[in-house]
């Protein structure tokens, strides 16, 4: 789309799409939305990053052009005939359970990516999510990434489960929320569930508990960080993905992929969660300025008695 001099330092596929949502503080109809819409914004807050993914001919210009002005690089992003993706969820009174209404896959259908040559040499991946089966094409086309992380969700846990599988048996660092490592075992326990991930492939599984933050395992350790607290959240869609597009963002910026650097990392995509939340879909991401982000951060770090 985008003609970029730079290399991207990280890749992201995921869906992109038209987002119907209702949660107690409005209904949204048709709102951009999709994983890798929201991890890339995320994400280049920190770091070069360039997205693949499919929209139709009805996604507005206007976001494509807010992402390119954010500096996403969207060659990998193919605009075909057809329509784009669509979910639609609605949030309970208390914001902790979502119900998909509605999802069409549409273009994501019959999608197959295509990397653009310097996208393949990119040393950070992030496997957004979308089908399994997506996530390992495009997999197949990088060269060596030094840091590969992926993403899921119960329906691809529960309707392409061996396609799971070979993608976990090939990233360094899986995220899930509870409930998705609860279904993705059997196990209740979470340090157990956890466990029961590890020895599917990833070195590193990351745990999203949502407003009560996240829990990094990887070996015997255990690492534990809060959710930045907010005193007014109007939509959680797209919390987990702009944590890990901020997570992913930062890693690429730093060049590191050890698990304190990964713990590091989750400060940031925590607090660029943080935003995302405090409108509807990516609204506030897409305002967020550097220096609220670095004020938000030392004030995060204070919380957690760190300086
Ligand atoms: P999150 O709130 O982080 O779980 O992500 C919400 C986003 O995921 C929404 O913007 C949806 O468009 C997207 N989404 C929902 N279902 C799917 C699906 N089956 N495949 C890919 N993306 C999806």
């Amino acid at each position: 789309m985008n003609a970029r001099a730079n290399p991207p330092r990280l890749v992201i596929v995921g869906s992109i799409g038209l987002d119907t949502i209702q949660t107690p503080a409005a209904l949204r109809t048709e709102i951009v939305g999709g994983s890798a819409a929201y991890a890339a914004m995320a994400a280049s807050l920190f770091a070069p990053t360039g997205v693949v993914g499919v929209v139709g001919t009805d996604f507005p210009r206007s976001a494509l052009r807010r992402m390119a002005r954010r500096g996403v690089d969207l060659r990998g992003l193919q605009v075909v005939p057809g329509r784009t993706f669509r979910w639609s969820g609605v949030y309970e009174e208390n914001m902790d359970v979502r119900r998909t209404v509605s999802t069409e896959l549409n273009v994501f259908a019959d999608f197959r990516p295509e990397l653009p040559p310097d996208y393949r040499a990119a040393p950070y991946l992030f496997l957004a999510n979308i089908a399994p089966a997506l996530q390992v094409c495009v997999l197949d086309q990088m060269a060596a990434p030094k840091l590969i992380m992926a993403d899921t969700m119960d329906l691809w846990i529960r309707e392409t489960r061996k396609d799971l599988m070979n993608v976990l048996r090939r990233v360094q660092v899986v995220t899930l929320n509870e409930s998705e490592a609860r279904h993705l075992t059997g196990e209740h326990n979470l340090v157990v569930a956890a466990r029961a991930i590890l020895r599917m492939g990833p070195r590193m599984v990351l745990v999203k508990k949502g407003e009560h933050g996240s829990m990094l395992f990887h070996g015997k350790e255990i690492d534990l960080l809060p959710a930045y607290p907010l005193d007014r959240v109007r939509d959680p869609t797209g919390a987990g993905d702009s944590f890990a597009g901020g997570l992913m963002g930062r890693m690429a910026a730093t060049r590191s992929r050890t698990p304190s650097a990964v713990l590091e990392a989750m400060r940031y995509g925590s607090v660029t969660a943080s935003f995302n939340v405090e409108a509807f879909g990516w609204d506030r991401l897409a305002r967020v300025r550097p220096a609220e982000m670095g004020r938000r951060l030392r004030r995060y770090r204070r919380m957690c008695g760190r300086s």
